[in-house]
């Protein structure tokens, strides 16, 4: 007996099954898990994760960065392929759900294709990205960076760990330096399956985040210098107050970011006065300026704000002024059909659902420079995340990869 494609469903067992041997390599001490990118522990769970994808059919290549593509046959087999997965590395102290579901609810997708002798005219590809994380070598989402050809495979060789290994030495030595170029890839459509890593879905008592793009962030240092001098004898309209222009700054800056609510984003998290003395008017303020929105176009204008606002406010008040960008993360907004499509699979499985965007990074962020990309966020416990207790239930893990199934088998055609 064969089901038809609108009735297949996973299996909820031995997708848990699989996140729970996966946490079982490099298991953390709290429950968690400490498998960090190029260690041993990381060349362990990729085997077991080859391991897998071969039995259920796929064939197997690495690339020039360590990215694991394991692919089943279409029937048109030189279409471009939907592709579907995320990372198995984690923090050091990490959780079990992280990346790792991404990756196993879209293995968990092809075996049940497989299981139920469902052919796709497209190939399916489950992808494993290496070094997501950041936190042994940095940057964060490495892997999909240099396919994405924001960084070249040299750069990414090139960096090194807090004890000075290189990354191309260390995925040598893990026997993941394959021969396949890090390069764009034609894909009919990119889904990532991901704990939510925040509070919404929980509190709302909402199984399915249909998402629909990455929050932009900036990171500025801002600089401020002007004279110091005794905080008595010192007339306030004779003095060179890096404060006088901090104030309206800092002001000026929330309001840059109040006026484009409810996404937008304003914090400053810190503030250095020199000499930092009581009765001394500091001759340098320092502090950082964290701004995010989610709509590229948007975040850009509040930065163009921002640089005017403390350019003018020096001026006035015979500030020298510096702003030093320190980092970006570019907004990402995903492909508007292949949101809608997410949303339409989760409203006919009869999953409760709503629109979200992500705060944090993700490999998404890269494919959708070149291929059509989507995300499905499910409820974690506490928006517990990149901690060991993090946790998230069977059903709604279930719920998560059903909907990638469809979404799958919608862009890969039956
Ligand atoms: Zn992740």
């Amino acid at each position: 007996m064969t089901t038809e494609p609108q009735d297949l469903r996973i299996d909820a067992a031995r997708l848990w099954n699989s996140i729970e041997e996966m946490a079982g390599i490099g298991a953390g001490i709290a429950g968690g898990c400490n498998r960090q990118a190029l260690t041993d522990d990381d060349r362990r769970g990729r085997e077991r994760f080859i391991e897998w994808a071969r039995a259920a059919g796929c064939t197997v290549t690495v690339d020039q960065v360590g990215n694991i593509f394991a692919r089943r046959r279409g029937r048109d087999d030189a279409a471009a392929p939907v592709l579907a997965g995320s990372h198995l590395d984690t923090q050091a102290t990490g959780g079990r759900f992280d990346g790792v579901y991404g990756v196993l609810s879209a293995l968990e997708v092809v075996r049940t294709l497989e299981a139920s002798g469902t052919r796709t005219r497209r190939p399916v590809e489950v992808v494993v990205w290496t070094n997501e994380e950041g936190c042994r070598f940095v940057p964060a989402m490495l892997g999909s960076g240099v396919v994405a050809g924001a960084y070249t495979v040299d750069y990414a060789y090139e960096r090194r760990d807090a004890d000075g290994k290189r990354f191309g030495d260390e995925l040598e030595r893990i026997g993941f330096r394959g021969t396949a170029p890090a390069a764009p890839r034609p894909c009919a459509a990119v889904f990532e399956a991901h704990i939510e890593q925040g509070p919404v879905l929980e509190s709302e008592g909402c199984t399915i985040g249909v998402v629909e793009g990455i929050q932009g962030a900036y990171w500025f240092d801002v600089v401020l210098t002007g004279q110091s001098c005794h905080a008595g004898p010192t007339p306030m309209d004779m003095r060179r107050d890096p404060w006088s222009a901090a104030l309206p700054i800092i002001a000026g800056a929330f309001a840059i970011a109040q006026r484009a609510a409810p996404w937008g984003r304003c914090t400053v998290g810190d503030m250095q006065a020199q000499p930092g003395a009581r009765n001394t008017v500091p001759g340098r303020l320092a502090f950082p300026v964290d701004l995010r929105h989610p709509d590229r176009a948007v975040l850009d204008a509040m930065v163009a704000e921002l640089r005017a606002l403390v350019q003018a406010e020096g001026v006035r008040h015979r500030i020298d002024t510096t702003v030093e960008q320190v980092w970006h993360m570019p907004a990402t907004r995903f492909d508007a059909q292949l949101v809608d499509l997410v949303e339409s699979t989760a409203g006919g499985l009869g999953y409760t659902h709503r629109r979200l965007v992500s705060g944090a990074g993700h490999d998404s962020l890269h494919t959708a420079r070149f291929a059509p990309t989507a995300m499905i966020f499910v409820p974690c416990k506490g928006g517990l995340s990149h901690n060991e207790a993090e946790d998230a239930s069977p059903a709604d893990l279930a719920a998560g990869a059903n909907v990638l199934l469809h979404s799958i088998l919608r862009t890969a055609q039956t």
